[in-house]
């Protein structure tokens, strides 16, 4: 028997695939820079109009068995995957914040971020006005905490280090400042930015939303995600292109940085010191290896950091929210 308590999940799910559906939508069209509203959907090879039942979020992908109804061309499995991902976050916020003003405020963040996540991941950009209206979001959320705060669930005093409005603008500029100085010690090393301006403007963004007390917790999650998911693409990669010495290189380095730390204490002294000279001459060592790997190739190791903040900083909103 279907219990009633499953009727709302059930509810909030169909929802959230509607509003995955939705953002489909926005992630194609803010890519070719046409109208979200207008015109209605169509098929991107064949150019024919969709019909209704065409586009039911998952179940029109399954009965057109992923090819379009008219030129048979293959649908792309990424519509039902944002369609899906969209439909648990939607039901995961509602099991966390229930229906209140909050959750409005956290689900417009939350799809935001996987808008933009895709976008990226698609297309290595990301559009400015999405990251204006993530800071617009987070600013408004920090003025109604200062204004009204007995609308909002959370302990506004947990998040925001001062007066909410003021830590989320000081969020804002140090999400920022320390993307901008990051970037910019790429002219020291490579002679260009190490990345683009997209991931300053996330920055901003998420400092807004988060404010000055979290937004350098959540860059640093972001690092290690990255790291974590970097690492095994970087190894692969760096030994399908004959570098295997790098990728051996690479792994002993990390097992003796891991022993050292893990053993620092019981370790003799003479063999705590030499073991952390020989770690920093493979960091060089690698270093310089790496860069010029960087110089010379083409690098297709490169992935991009927006992924990773957004993803870091939808776990800090579902602990500290
Ligand atoms: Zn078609």
């Amino acid at each position: 028997m279907l219990s009633i308590v499953w009727l709302p999940i059930l509810f909030v799910f169909i929802v959230g695939l509607c509003f995955g559906s939705f953002y489909n939508v926005v992630i194609l069209r803010g890519l070719s820079g046409e109208s979200i509203v207008f015109p209605g959907s169509k098929c991107p090879k064949c150019g024919n109009p969709l019909k209704w039942y065409h586009n039911i979020p998952l179940l029109s992908y399954v009965f057109l068995r992923g090819k379009c109804a008219y030129c048979r061309t293959r649908i792309s499995i990424q519509y039902s995957i944002v369609e899906f991902i969209t439909a648990i976050l939607f039901i995961i916020s509602y099991l966390r914040w229930g229906f209140s003003l909050q959750v409005l405020f956290m689900l417009s963040i939350l799809s935001l971020f996987l808008i933009t996540i895709v976008t990226d991941l698609k297309e290595r950009v990301i559009i400015t006005s999405h990251s204006y209206i993530l800071c617009g979001l987070g600013l408004l959320l920090s003025l109604v905490a200062t204004f009204y705060p007995q609308i909002l669930d959370f302990n506004i005093n947990k998040i925001y280090m001062f007066c909410p409005i003021l830590s989320s603008v000081s969020g804002l500029i140090a999400g920022a400042a320390v993307m901008e100085i990051m970037a910019r010690l790429g002219y020291l090393v490579a002679g260009k930015r190490a990345f683009g301006e997209g991931d300053s403007y996330i920055a901003a963004a998420l400092g807004a939303i988060l404010g000055i007390k979290y937004i350098l917790i959540v860059l640093i999650l972001a690092g290690i995600i990255q790291f974590l998911v970097s690492l095994p693409l970087f190894l692969f990669n760096t030994y399908r292109q004959g570098k295997k010495f790098v990728a051996v290189e690479l792994v002993l380095f990390l097992t003796l940085a891991v022993l050292l730390f893990l053993y620092s204490i019981k370790l003799d002294k003479i063999v705590y010191f030499s073991g952390l000279i020989l770690l920093v001459l493979m960091a060089m060592h690698l270093i310089r290896n790496i860069i010029s790997g960087m110089k010379t190739s083409n690098n297709n190791t490169y992935l991009p950091f927006v992924p990773a903040m957004n993803i870091a900083a939808i776990i800090i909103m579902f602990i500290i929210f």
